[in-house]
């Protein structure tokens, strides 16, 4: 039986299956991501290929959350538990690479001013210039991404890198094939930020043909704020 199908069953122990399942592993995924394709009756999971030596159990708990959503249900399973215990953790063994003088001075200048010097330094990097993904921080590489739009705009730096250093300090509540990113407790972080009102105005403009967009980095899909 294939890891898929043990996923659904595990999921739905009720239920006869109505579709077959596959399960693929490859290499165009960043970090810990994987995407599911229909074809009809055919559901194909593909994983990156970096799943291939993780646990079958956490391997199940990505599938679920990926049924849970194409099913628009909500169900919890001990794997799914499992993948976000593992996705949380992961930064630990993740080698930081990446960085950029500009970036890093931000990085450690709000590490200073807002977080007591703590949060350990992900891996850095800029982004496209991109309005409407101005920033996201990725769990599954431990990489804050920034806009290259940002980088004539050193506030900005420093405000879009304060929301996404929150998302690696809190990190995201997950239940049931939902993940909430931004709790109440982020958002009332997030204003601690000095002038935030004012920055959050500004970058509003920059991005006012494209609705602002911050992202989630699961499963490589984007998550609008
Ligand atoms: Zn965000």
């Amino acid at each position: 039986m294939n890891l898929a199908l043990e996923a659904f069953l595990d999921l739905y122990p009720e239920k006869v299956p109505e579709h077959t399942f596959s399960l693929g592993y490859s290499g165009k995924f960043r970090g810990y991501n994987a995407n599911v394709k229909m074809r009809g009756k055919k559901m194909m999971f593909w994983l990156s290929r970096k799943w291939k030596t993780i646990q079958p159990e956490i391997q199940m708990g990505i599938i679920q959350e990926l049924m849970v959503r194409i099913f628009k249900d909500k169900r919890n399973t001990t794997g799914m538990d499992l993948y976000h215990t593992f996705l949380k953790n992961i930064h630990m063994v993740i080698p930081k690479t990446k960085s950029d003088p500009l970036l890093e001075a931000s990085f450690v200048r709000i590490n200073e001013k807002y977080f007591f010097g703590m949060l350990e330094q992900p891996n850095l990097a800029w982004g496209t210039a991109s309005f409407r993904k101005l920033g996201s921080y990725e769990y599954g590489t431990d990489t804050i991404t920034l806009s290259r739009i940002l980088s004539e705009d050193p506030e900005l730096v420093d405000y879009v890198m304060h929301h996404e250093m929150l998302h690696k300090k809190l990190q995201y509540k997950a239940k049931n094939g939902r993940s909430l990113h931004h709790s109440s407790e982020f958002r009332r972080l997030e204003k601690r930020f000095e002038n935030s009102a004012l920055l959050e105005k500004r970058l509003q403009n920059l991005g006012r043909k494209r609705k602002r967009g911050f992202f989630n980095g699961l499963f490589g899909s984007p998550g609008v704020d």
